[in-house]
């Protein structure tokens, strides 16, 4: 049985209640801003292979969305979204109200994202990690949580929150799962459904782009195969393409990085990346 709760009292009572040896192993919170996709059932179905207590928060940040961006429009699916969650037998689901978040209005304090929050995403879109932060390190709380399961697919936001919780010292496990992609290659994402079939066709170049820049071990030649991809794509417009290293620091010669792909296609923004075997040259 999964119970849907909509204040933070109901989330306090529903957590208070919460069978013991079942909240013995641990609360595991899975959160999102629902339209909730396939990516998102692996988050929960991963998040139940080892907890029996999973909670889904489901909430539209308003704070994360610069002034002209798209929270307006962002789906939203409640009905939907409870489906899923009852089908991959979460507990308990919070699908908070923005009053209920943050009570007294826009908070005046918030989360500052720091240097690993300037670069890549946070260069395109000023103050969204920061709200991001605020509403996670707000949510790891009402949920006492003592796991929280993120996707790679947003793999900067999956380090700042990891970063976060060992700075701040929230006492927080964080578990990244690998990106769940359609089957020609498309990394599922809530604004896929803003796409048009062709620009959809288009979109298929930033994972196109990725997986053959990954099949080079040499930093030069991992972005020239994947740029030579994306700039035979018209429908795209490039918004970064970066490597780095497997935490998002400096380029090492060897072994594990990172390829980052940021785009617009149409007017929705996507972003998409893949880990990187780098091999020296001999
Ligand atoms: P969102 O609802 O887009 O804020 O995403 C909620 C959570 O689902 C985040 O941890 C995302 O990284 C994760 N997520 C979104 N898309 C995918 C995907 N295709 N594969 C795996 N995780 C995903």
């Amino acid at each position: 049985m999964t119970q849907v709760v909509h204040t933070r009292d109901e989330l306090a009572a529903a957590l208070d209640k919460a069978p013991l040896d079942q909240a013995a192993s641990g609360i595991a919170v899975v959160m999102t801003m629902g339209a909730l996709h396939d990516g998102h059932r692996e988050l929960i179905r991963v998040a139940r292979q080892s907890s029996a207590f999973v909670v889904v928060t489901i909430f539209v940040n308003p704070l994360q969305f610069g002034p002209n961006e798209d929270f307006e429009k962002y789906p939203r699916t409640l009905a939907e979204d409870l489906e899923a969650c009852r089908a991959e037998g979460a507990a308990l689901v919070f699908a908070p109200s923005r009053d209920d978040v943050y009570p007294g209005g826009p908070p005046s304090i918030t989360m500052n994202p720091g240097p690993l929050g300037a670069i890549l995403d946070g260069a395109s879109r000023p103050g969204h990690f920061a709200g991001m932060l605020t509403v996670v390190e707000k949510l790891l709380r009402l949920t006492r949580a003592e796991v929280a399961y993120f996707g790679e697919k947003d793999f900067q936001q999956l380090a700042l929150i990891s970063r976060m919780v060992v700075d701040l010292e929230l006492g927080v496990r964080i578990v990244g799962v690998p990106t769940v992609r359609e089957k020609d290659g498309l990394a599922l994402s809530s604004r896929n459904r803003f796409l048009s079939p062709e620009e959809r066709r288009s979109a298929l170049a930033l994972s196109r782009a990725l997986r053959e820049g990954a099949a080079h071990g040499d930093p030069e030649a991992v972005l020239a195969a994947a740029h030579k991809i994306l700039s035979e794509e018209p429908g795209v417009r490039l918004d970064y393409l970066e490597l780095t290293g497997p935490d998002l620091g400096a380029v090492p010669d060897d072994g594990p990085a990172r390829l980052l792909v940021a785009a617009k296609v149409g007017t929705t923004r996507l972003i998409d990346n893949v880990p990187i075997a780098l091999r020296k040259a001999v």
